[in-house]
């Protein structure tokens, strides 16, 4: 694959429909992803498998895990509200969501308000997820941009997505994808997230050489990479649908 993106969505054990189990397993000869009804997913890791092969197995897996539980989601689907308010860890930023039952309209922040239009709540989620998207881009993209200029590594293009698998991605024709939910990480996370795919520029893999140079933008990096690890617990539920 030439999208070694970063991260997987490895969870830790969290009573929540939208956790990442990982169980390591003593009996277990190779690694599997399972996909419980309601969406579960469950990494089974055999004793003495390290991080990183964790990482890329989820990742190779990414599109298989996502489409399973879209499978499973569409065939129970689950209610949730519209959220309160929602907190950006990474620029120190706080709305509060003020859902207005009628025709749908795309949100709108008033200062520290964000006015939502929406007949129903499943439509509110919905343009919620479309303005994070936006809202990702304009506070993540200039400081990536940043950091690559005082690299002096260029960026063709940062696009921001919700996934459930990634964090970040890199394209050989040097676009860079975010998830749009590193807005709920804090700003160190973040960076090392930039310093990650910057050097996917240089090195389209997970080679010794690869860490060497995020090392060099980044001599934290093992301490974040696993809070990174970690960072989807701090994803709300209703970021990810269907
Ligand atoms: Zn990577």
């Amino acid at each position: 694959m030439n999208q070694p993106g970063t991260q997987l969505s490895l969870f830790e054990s969290r009573p929540s429909k939208e956790a990442f189990v990982v169980r390591v397993s003593a009996r277990a000869r190779r690694l599997t992803a399972r996909v419980h009804v309601g969406g579960r997913v469950e990494i089974v890791v055999p004793k003495g498998v390290g991080p990183t092969m964790v990482r890329d197995f989820v990742q190779r897996s990414s599109g298989w895990i996502e489409r399973t539980v879209a499978a499973m989601r569409s065939s129970a689907p689950v209610e949730e509200p519209v959220p309160r308010e929602i907190r950006f860890d990474f620029c120190a930023e706080r709305f509060a969501v003020e859902w207005r039952p009628g025709p749908a309209r795309t949100p709108r922040e008033h200062g520290a308000r964000l006015i939502v239009g929406a007949p129903d709540a499943g439509t509110a989620r919905r343009l919620l997820r479309r303005w994070l998207k936006r809202a990702a881009l304009a506070r993540l993209a200039p400081a990536l941009l940043a950091l690559a200029a005082e690299r002096r590594v260029e960026v063709a293009r940062v696009v921001a997505r919700c996934q459930r698998t990634r964090w970040g991605s890199c394209s050989t024709r040097g676009t860079i994808s975010l998830n749009a939910s590193l807005l709920f990480l804090r700003e160190p996370v973040v960076r090392y997230l930039f310093a990650h795919e910057l050097a996917h520029l240089q090195h389209m893999n997970h080679s010794r050489r690869f860490w060497r140079l995020v090392e060099s933008l980044e001599p934290d990096y093992r301490r974040l990479d696993r809070e990174l690890l970690g960072g989807w617990r701090s994803v709300p539920a209703w970021v990810h649908e269907g």
